[in-house]
């Protein structure tokens, strides 16, 4: 069984509250864990969903506003005092490095591990990560400073082996890999046999688009069309589209004009403003524009599947 998931950790903007934790997302494809922000308690949320901190290797940071990295020295130290050795990336369209630096120097601290920093291009999407299941590229993103998103999208799967055909046909164990490439089987007697007879379809690649802080901006749409699953920021409603005008966020119902757009299958919104205790209100807004909507819940997990 494979598995594409998101894992909402904080969904507040601004200052956070008894029950909403500032932004970070636990993504998880396949059992490889990417951190997406990393508000003020991020390290708690993680503990208390039993995430070993440890299997973190990556850490996406969309933008240097408090509420969506200041939980990351935390998280540094924890890993540290926890004996960690292995390389953590860190990836930020800003110089993350010199906040870090700066602590690190001011507690006289010497990390066990080592931190890569990349800087991501928050002009123009390119890819900023990529092995051999998943490739990340960042979305640029319209905000008070330098901010980007980052789109996940899985690599195409290989072709399942249907273990019956293997054995009527009596392919031999070697030849199993570039079946799953889709190639046909030829045998010692030089008999062919289409791939088609000995496969079964690969499983879906799954894709995730993470819409960090942002106006409404439209040239992201090419960027993530078709995508899976979006998050996407609606801070406000609109009754206080000019708060979001002055300060570069979206609306609810901007976000679910994106999602619109980019003809995504499904919209999860968060980073809600604190001046809305009934969440219901900004739900309904984006619901109106984009049916498929839910709430960026703390604590909730968001499953891709074919029956989204
Ligand atoms: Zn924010
Ligand atoms: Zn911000």
């Amino acid at each position: 069984m494979t598995k594409f998931s998101v894992l909402i950790l904080g969904n507040a903007s601004a200052a956070p509250t008894l029950t909403r934790n500032h932004t970070s997302q636990l993504i998880n494809i396949n059992e490889q864990y990417y951190l997406m922000d990393c508000g003020e308690g991020t390290q708690l949320k993680l503990r208390e969903h039993k995430i070993k901190l440890q299997r973190i290797n990556h850490i996406f940071i969309s933008h240097l506003h408090g509420d969506h990295y200041l939980g990351l020295i935390g998280l540094i130290q924890t890993m540290h005092l926890m004996g960690r050795a292995t390389d953590l990336t860190i990836y930020c369209p800003s110089n993350i490095k010199e906040i870090v630096d700066v602590h690190l120097k001011a507690s006289e601290s010497q990390l066990k591990y080592t931190i890569i920093y990349k800087m991501v291009n928050s002009k123009d999407s390119e890819v900023v990560f990529e092995d051999n299941k998943v490739i990340v590229s960042s979305i640029p993103l319209k905000h008070k400073i330098p901010c980007s998103g980052y789109l996940f999208t899985e690599k195409p799967k290989p072709r399942r082996i249907n273990p019956k055909a293997i054995q009527e046909y009596k392919v031999p164990k070697h030849c199993i890999n570039r079946l799953k490439i889709g190639e046909d089987y030829t045998s010692l007697e030089g008999e062919t046999v289409k791939n088609t007879k000995l496969t079964m379809d690969s499983l879906p690649s799954f894709s995730y688009a993470f819409c960090s802080d942002t106006k409404y901006f439209e040239k992201i749409v090419p960027i993530i069309n078709g995508v899976d699953l979006l998050y996407h920021e609606a801070t406000f409603i609109e009754e206080h589209a000019d708060r979001a005008k002055k300060t570069l966020h979206s609306t609810a119902k901007q976000a679910a004009e994106i999602a619109l757009k980019s003809k995504a299958k499904k919209l999860i919104i968060g980073h809600f403003s604190n001046r809305y205790p009934d969440l219901n209100v900004l739900l309904n807004e984006a619901k109106s524009v984009f049916k498929n909507t839910e709430l960026a819940v703390q604590g909730n997990e968001f499953e891709v599947s074919n029956s989204q």
